[in-house]
């Protein structure tokens, strides 16, 4: 259980967030972090905002440099190209000098002045504060509905409690941020990440607000990638279920080898069998392709990981205190 004693020197808070493509709601977020920033001493935070720039290709830079001027406390990350937000984030983690971090999505979906409350139970002695969704404003019933579905089953098969309804909103402690950025592997999936590294968590309850402005920039066959990296980054049990069902498919394959030939023995050749060979190869088929393929997945994710690739390259930065 977390100390009661609630400590209440000052502390510092960096504030990332990734944009890719985001011109239309930084203007809306750069007031709002003001606000922000402006009552931080109330709270005993001192606050640095950090932004990673996922290779945008529209005005982005221009505004978070001009931002930057006028702000010293504004620190930035250019990376070469879109790496993705899972890499983007990694290079903010990589990157944070203070005593904490809170991960933010640069259209506004997380309310930034819910902060301060979760700073309230950082210093009640927890580590990583997630901020829970009561509801999902704006999000289609079936992106909520595979996304629950996904977490049940990634919960089961990685053995890792997985925080339901949760993004990457949340406020961790250095001790997390230390932890996260010693695995630097290369296919992410940051929530189970955070997961995996435990510490003390406790849930903040909030509403989800729609987008302020722009365009998602996810769309399933990226939501896909990122399940499987979660589920293969964390079980081989799909190789298991893949051997297995191998197995059981050729005892049966064996005993209906069996069966026909004992068939044939003692009534002679049976033409018509048509539809049962069919099903037969069909069933095989479907099977061995499918084997294939989840072997593939695992065999690409090593293939990335051997490669020992750097997750993301920088092409400018300002950073203050490194
Ligand atoms: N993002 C990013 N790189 C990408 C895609 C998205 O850095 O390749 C950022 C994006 O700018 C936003 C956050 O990740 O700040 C969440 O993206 P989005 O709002 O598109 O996702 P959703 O909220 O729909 O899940
Ligand atoms: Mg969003």
């Amino acid at each position: 259980m977390p100390e009661k004693q609630v400590d209440s020197a000052k502390r510092t808070l960096t504030v990332m967030i990734p944009c890719y493509n985001e011109q239309e709601s930084l203007p809306i977020l750069f007031e709002r972090m003001d606000a922000l920033v402006a009552q931080g001493s109330q709270h005993d935070l001192d606050y640095t905002l950090l932004f990673v720039d996922d290779g945008s290709k529209d005005d982005t830079r221009k505004l978070i440099k001009e931002y930057a001027k006028q702000h010293p406390y504004v620190e930035y990350i250019f990376l070469s190209r879109n790496f993705g937000k899972e890499k983007a984030m990694f290079a903010g983690i990589e990157n944070v000098h203070t005593d904490g971090l809170v991960i933010i999505d640069a259209d506004l979906q997380d309310p930034p002045e819910l902060i301060p409350q979760m700073a309230e139970l950082w210093r009640q002695g927890y580590e990583d504060v997630y901020a829970r969704r009561r509801s999902r404003e704006g999000e289609s019933w079936l992106k909520k509905a595979t996304s629950c579905w996904y977490y049940d089953l990634l919960q089961r098969v990685s053995g890792v409690t997985i925080q339901k309804d949760t993004g990457d909103f949340r406020l961790l402690d250095r001790k997390c941020v230390d932890a996260l950025k010693r695995l630097d592997e290369s296919e992410r999936n940051s929530k189970a990440l955070f997961s995996w590294i435990g510490f003390k968590k406790i849930e903040f309850l909030y509403d989800r607000d729609r987008r302020v402005a722009g365009k998602t920039k996810w769309n399933y066959f990226k939501l896909f990638h990122l399940a499987m990296d979660g589920i293969t980054s964390f079980t081989t049990l799909p190789l298991k279920i893949a051997t297995w069902s191998g197995m059981v498919v050729s005892v049966i394959a064996v005993i209906y080898a069996m069966v026909i030939l004992i068939k044939t023995l003692a009534f002679g050749v049976d033409v018509p069998g048509y539809a049962s060979t069919m099903v037969v190869v069909l069933i095989l088929g479907g099977i061995q392709l499918l084997s294939l393929g989840v072997i593939g997945e695992y065999l690409g994710r090593i293939f990335m990981q051997t490669k020992h690739r750097p997750n993301y390259l920088v092409e400018e930065s300002k950073l203050n205190d490194n």
